[in-house]
């Protein structure tokens, strides 16, 4: 099983599991693959999705039950545990700091740090490649 992040035509995200790549790819063409807030089945792969928009009504992909349930959280909190230890807190900064790495303003370098919606999305236009954290429910206080 792999999971991707799925985007639809109306940018809303989601996460949805697939057997392998193939199998993604078959579902999408017949229809199969729809989006959960809006039913559009035109849906395509997004690198980060969880983050790309979070309105207040808007749903947040969650899981359950996987039989590898304890396995692949204990791999997002190494990755997150990883990320932080080895790169820079630049708080809400991130976005600007982010973008001029992008454009080759300052010297690329790890950095991590918070973003509004509004800010992930104009890094998303404009081509900047990041990604989300996890935010794990042991962490939410
Ligand atoms: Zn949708």
């Amino acid at each position: 099983m792999i999971q991707y992040s799925l985007i639809c035509e109306n940018r809303h995200a989601f996460d949805a599991w697939f057997k392998n790549a193939a199998a993604y790819d078959e579902q999408v063409v017949r229809g199969i693959v729809a989006c959960p807030i809006c039913s559009s089945q035109q849906v395509e792969k997004a690198l980060m999705a969880p983050a790309v928009q979070r309105t207040g009504s808007e749903k947040i992909a969650l899981s359950i039950g996987h039989p590898q349930q304890a396995q692949l959280r204990a791999a997002m909190k190494a990755l997150k545990d990883k990320v932080t230890a080895e790169a820079d807190y630049v708080g809400d900064r991130f976005a600007s700091e982010a973008r001029r790495m992008h454009d080759q303003e300052i010297e690329q370098r790890g950095i991590y740090g918070e973003a509004t919606r509004d800010e992930v999305a104009g890094l998303v236009e404009d081509g900047v490649d990041f990604m989300p954290l996890p935010n794990l429910p042991e962490e939410h206080n």
